[in-house]
């Protein structure tokens, strides 16, 4: 691609840098920018520094937050003795996003995957355990991803879990709208063994 400004050529190469852009949409956004008023591309410039600059992670569960503590966290609404443990905090995202679940999370950070150099110690496991015997939490769910690594990590946290909490992980099935005969072994086999009674089933529909 050939510029003839190099403020251009700059504004593009920063926008190609994001995942998912490549040059040619870069250019786009770049040419939209241009169309806008100077003040609209200053606040966008700000808002986006100004992320990155002010954002913060609740002390408690490691989620993003505007303050020491996130929003789920401080809300009293919410069951404070029941933890998520999720990966990342697009999980969060897409939990709270279900509208369906009215506890709190933690997030580790990642799953124990020893061959890509995670182990236990780069994620925040252990502000989950003392967290869990300090709090008295009465229940721990798992909604890791379905995978050796997800299972390990579960494993791994179970173990030096309190005896008395209780610890489950959300349920691993056919995805809705999904057709028995394409899914896997593993899948179809835990779908049989986490099977539900048809009332709760649909009641929770
Ligand atoms: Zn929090």
């Amino acid at each position: 691609m050939q510029f003839s400004s190099s403020l251009l050529e700059n504004a593009v190469n920063e926008f190609a840098k994001l995942p998912g852009i490549g040059k040619k949409t870069a250019l786009r956004l770049v040419l939209h920018l241009l169309k806008q008023d100077s003040e609209d591309v200053e606040h966008f410039s700000e808002t986006m520094s100004r992320m990155r600059n002010e954002i913060k992670f609740c002390q408690r569960c490691h989620n993003v937050a505007d303050a020491d503590i996130c929003s789920i966290c401080a809300n009293s609404l919410r069951k404070q003795e029941m933890i998520c443990v999720v990966e990342n905090i697009r999980d969060v995202i897409a939990l709270e996003s279900t509208q369906q679940f009215s506890g709190t999370y933690h997030v580790l950070g990642g799953v124990i995957s020893p061959l890509d150099g995670v182990g236990p110690n780069q994620l925040n496991i252990d502000t989950l355990i003392h967290r869990v015997q300090k709090e008295g939490t009465s229940e721990v769910i798992f909604a890791l991803s379905p995978t050796i690594q997800g299972d390990t990590t579960i494993y791994y946290i179970q173990k030096k879990l309190p005896a008395e909490t209780k610890v489950t992980t959300i349920a691993r099935g056919i995805a809705f709208g999904g057709e028995l005969e394409y899914a896997d072994e593993m899948t179809l086999a835990r779908s049989l063994q986490n099977r539900l009674p048809v009332d709760s089933y649909v009641s929770s529909r």
